[in-house]
């Protein structure tokens, strides 16, 4: 079986949750990979026919776990008719907008981009909520999204997005926009299962159920047909929850309730359940989720950028909720990679719990919020976290028996320079870091910083090529 040593790391920070999950921060230096597994940290000793990859002056992260994300979008950055919109002018100037123009080839492209682009953040695991589903579709859009994440060596979860009803006239859209009906949704679930899913702890491939909007997408008794069906598969669920006051009024006017108590009383909350953003729930939808221990995929720079709010992560974690992070799709997040997301996470649980500061003489009892995220709290989110609500309980940390999914960055940005604790750099500082090497399931995938058999410049110019197309045909 082959062997590595990684030696001599300036720091390795493990994953490991703050308190109760083995030590944060390792001594190392060294990590020896055995097979697909992290088999040894500490002082070692190189053997013979070891490969070696120098650490020295590196910082060691468990690679990141993307928990939300929607490749198609990586030909739409920056949409002009939509970048100063909220999320539902957004969804139809946007999304709504270009899908109907993804052939396979400019799918396949994008997925390509947004894949590449996580890599090079550091990221192997990959979970993305795809809706590019239509009746008739001439090409099989779950089958390419793996097929791309193979051939860079990435692990991938299909979160099989789709929807059984539209919000708008049916009549009047294009073919590819068309809701499907349940029993295809349900058929081609069926099939992706059957295809695609590995229940083991580090599986490479799984399918999730996971209509696009449960509050929008289909009927309640619909989702208590998902949510029988998922279980019933081993399979686990997913949507998108409360991203907007949007959702609470829509909650409120057709089922009289909260989204959060909607899905419980249509059975989607649980452990095997996780919902991208939840930026705007009361207390009492706070309880519900950490109570039924139901997970969040944190997606700040999209919730940023479409202007929706921060969620409130660190009352979620507080209260024992499954956190993970997301970089949701690049036509709401003009840089969906981890490196950033961290990033954003890191400095926007700060400065939300700042926002609640007050005056003494007015009752206030803090001055700010730097204590709400520390850089430890957010590695452990996009990585174990990350792991815990996908299921792999194998993955996400450096530790001896798991996959041994490791990123090694090198720091030799001017960035990077003067930092007292470089541990801290990759997240503290944001930028990208150069990686000296990724490893995904002990394989690597990238070798001082270069992805082999990836031309950048090749990549960027079939992107602006695509661009143009989608612009011309829009
Ligand atoms: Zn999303």
């Amino acid at each position: 079986m082959s062997s590595t040593l990684i030696r001599n790391a300036s720091a390795i920070l493990s994953g490991a949750r703050t308190q109760g999950e083995g030590p944060v921060r390792l001594d190392g230096p060294d990590i020896r990979i055995v097979g697909e597994t992290i088999a040894e940290i500490g002082a070692l000793t190189p053997q013979p026919g070891e490969s070696i990859v120098d650490a020295t002056d590196c910082v060691v992260y468990p690679a990141w776990v993307n928990t939300h994300h929607h490749l198609f979008q990586s030909l739409l950055k920056g949409d002009t008719v939509g970048l100063d919109a909220s999320l539902t002018p957004w969804l139809a100037a946007t999304p709504y907008r270009f899908r109907a123009l993804f052939d396979e080839r400019r799918f396949r492209l994008a997925a390509r981009i947004g894949l590449i682009e996580l890599a090079r953040s550091g990221c192997t695991t990959v979970a993305d909520h795809n809706y590019v589903y239509y009746p008739g579709m001439p090409f099989d859009s779950s089958a390419i999204l793996f097929d791309e994440a193979d051939k860079l060596g990435l692990r991938f979860v299909l979160l099989r997005g789709g929807a059984t009803r539209t919000r708008q006239l049916e009549a009047e859209l294009p073919t590819a926009l068309r809701p499907e009906s349940l029993d295809a949704y349900l058929a081609d679930m069926q099939r992706l299962s059957a295809q695609f899913h590995d229940a083991s702890p580090r599986a490479m491939r799984r399918v999730v159920v996971a209509p696009t909007t449960v509050l929008y997408s289909i009927s309640p008794s619909e989702m208590r047909e998902t949510a029988a069906f998922a279980r019933a598969h081993g399979l686990r669920l997913h949507s998108h929850l409360s991203e907007t006051v949007g959702y609470q009024d829509s909650a409120r006017q057709m089922h009289g309730m909260s989204p959060v108590e909607f899905c419980g009383e249509y059975d989607w909350l649980g452990d095997d359940v996780w919902f991208a953003h939840l930026v705007k729930i009361d207390a009492h939808e706070l309880a519900m989720l950490a109570s039924t221990r139901t997970g969040v995929a944190h997606c700040p720079q999209s919730n940023g950028r479409l202007g929706s709010g921060i969620c409130p992560v660190r009352e979620m974690a507080d209260a024992g909720m499954p956190v993970s992070i997301g970089v949701d799709g690049a036509a709401s997040n003009e840089a969906a990679d981890m490196i950033s997301e961290v990033h954003m996470t890191w400095l926007a649980q700060r400065a939300r719990r700042g926002m609640a500061a007050q005056p003494s003489y007015a009752g206030g009892r803090f001055e700010g919020g730097a204590d709400a995220a520390t850089i430890e709290d957010v590695v452990h989110w996009g990585t174990a976290g990350g792991a815990e609500v996908l299921g792999l309980s194998e993955v996400g940390r450096i530790a001896p028996g798991f996959s041994a999914d490791i990123a090694i960055y090198r720091l030799d940005d001017p960035r990077y320079f003067g930092l007292h604790d470089p541990a801290i750099g990759p997240v503290a500082s944001g930028g990208r870091p150069a990686l000296a090497a990724l490893f995904s399931s002990g394989r690597r995938i990238v070798r001082d910083d270069a992805i082999e058999g990836v031309d950048l410049r090749e990549l960027a110019h079939e992107a602006r090529t695509a661009v143009g197309e989608l612009l011309a045909s829009v």
